[in-house]
């Protein structure tokens, strides 16, 4: 054995002995996040998993410490409703831009709805495709939603064996090829084996009637003002859907979950069903809720989503059903496209690509809101952290700051305000709605199993991130 290699052979030694004692961390805030509430604290991690939350003068000796001082740490955030558009259409996204956008903006946890991507995810060997796709791509963990469409009814149940969070449909035309609508008699036909999972069916809650009919009023409008658009898509599209669900909720007793509800005008029809004991659940998105329709340009095709932002007063009565526990969480839907489908050179909303890209900046967004409404910081986390992961089925592993969870954190220094440019959005097409604009809170480090992968404005090592499974 010659000199080099007789040093390497005993510093490998050296780390192997020490490594144990090496793993343990601590991380120090004034404001640690937990399930019990927001107090001071010291977050133990050993390896990758949280040991303990204790308090400050209680760190174990030999722990290395990271002092965030007055920083908050909240769980990783958990977002239940993102599309990453690969593999397929990865020019749109992709695996490696989604998770980078998602670890600068605090989550550690993506879950991937099934269609953009091509195929669409309908079938186990589209899903293996999918897990292909993303193999050593990704900065933070990720899960993917199965698609139920007009003819995979047989694939359902296959789906769910093979490791998807659950499952996702559209009572509309969802705006890409590749992933088809479900009429009623087709939903019908899936819900047996959607009930059989014991998963949870995700809902894209407008219908087609009221949409065409309000559309065929509209023909001779003009179509570059934001009006025309938002009436085009009535509440009466939300209402009626909603409504068809929850009786078919009633009759399959499947768990029905109502993705990016944009009308207020539903929430009592829901909170009905919630206390008849139906198991439904509801998501809405930082658009919906720092977002209104009268502040929206006319030509400002950025803001264009489905279904669409409505006034200010709605808004006010989506902040009381998340106060009243109606609306249980908050996702961002991220869902971007090239530039030139934003149509904003012709500033159509007719043509224009209906999704918004909010990825990195979805926890400031909704800081600062939540704050001026006198929420904080716990029940940010649990929206949208703890009840995301609730509903993906992992949340004995991921939301929560608590012994036993996955060391997924984020420090969030509320004290800093800053604007949103080009630069901090990091997914793949940087276009916003929100450019701009000033906002309360910037994500210091985010950590996923006990790492960073974001720390100070900077990425941290190679991609970590792997395939995350259901408890
Ligand atoms: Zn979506």
């Amino acid at each position: 054995m010659d000199k080099a290699t007789l040093l390497a052979h005993t510093r490998d030694t050296f780390w192997r002995i020490l490594r144990p004692s090496m793993s343990l961390q601590a991380f120090l805030s004034r404001r640690v996040v937990t399930p019990e509430g927001v107090r001071p604290g010291a977050v133990v991690v050993e390896g990758k998993r949280i040991r303990d939350v204790v308090a400050q003068e209680r760190v174990p000796a030999g722990a290395k410490v990271h002092d965030f001082g007055e920083m908050a740490i909240l769980p990783g955030l958990v977002d239940s409703h993102v599309h990453i558009n690969d593999p397929g259409r990865a020019e749109w996204e992709g695996f490696e831009t989604a998770t980078r956008a998602a670890a600068a903006g605090g989550y550690t946890l993506l879950v991937d709805m099934p269609l953009n991507c091509l195929p669409g995810t309908t079938t186990v060997s589209a899903l293996e495709v999918k897990r292909a796709a993303a193999r050593g791509r990704c900065w933070v963990d990720w899960m993917a939603w199965g698609g139920v469409v007009a003819d995979n009814q047989e694939h359902i149940e296959a789906l769910a064996a093979a490791g998807v969070a659950g499952l996702k449909c559209f009572l509309v035309h969802p705006g890409v090829d590749g992933f088809t609508m479900v009429t009623e008699e087709q939903l019908r036909a899936a819900l047996p084996y959607v009930a059989r999972t014991g998963l949870p069916l995700l809902v894209h809650a407008e219908l087609p009637g009221p949409i065409d009919a309000a559309t065929g009023q509209l023909s001779d409008c003009d179509w570059t003002r934001y009006q025309t658009y938002l009436q085009s898509r009535p509440d009466e599209a939300e209402l009626c859907a909603i409504e068809l669900l929850l009786s078919l909720c009633r009759e399959y007793r499947f768990r029905l979950h109502i993705v990016h509800l944009a009308t207020a005008k539903a929430l009592s029809l829901l909170h009905v069903a919630r206390n008849e004991g139906l198991p439904v659940s509801v998501e809405t998105c930082p658009h919906y809720l720092h977002l209104a329709a009268e502040t929206i340009p006319d030509g400002g095709t950025l803001f264009k989503g489905a279904p669409p932002i409505r006034g200010a007063e709605n808004r006010e009565k989506l902040w009381a059903g998340l106060c009243e526990g109606i609306i249980d969480l908050v996702a961002t839907d991220h869902s971007p496209c090239p530039p030139e489908m934003k149509r904003l050179a012709e500033e159509n909303f007719r043509t224009a690509w209906g999704g918004i890209a909010s990825l990195s900046v979805g926890l400031p967004l909704m800081y600062t809101e939540a704050r001026t409404r006198g929420f904080g910081l716990a029940e940010i986390a649990r929206w949208m952290a703890e009840s995301p992961a609730k509903l993906a089925g992992c949340h004995t592993r991921k939301g929560r700051i608590a012994a036993g969870y996955d060391a997924d954190f984020v420090a969030f220094d509320t004290d800093r305000e800053f604007v949103v440019s080009k630069d901090l959005l990091h997914y793949r097409h940087p276009v916003s709605p929100y450019l701009g604009e000033k906002l309360r809170g910037v994500v210091k480090a985010t950590y996923l199993r006990g790492e960073p992968v974001y720390l100070d404005e900077e990425f941290q090592g190679d991609p970590r991130g792997v395939e995350h499974g259901r408890d």
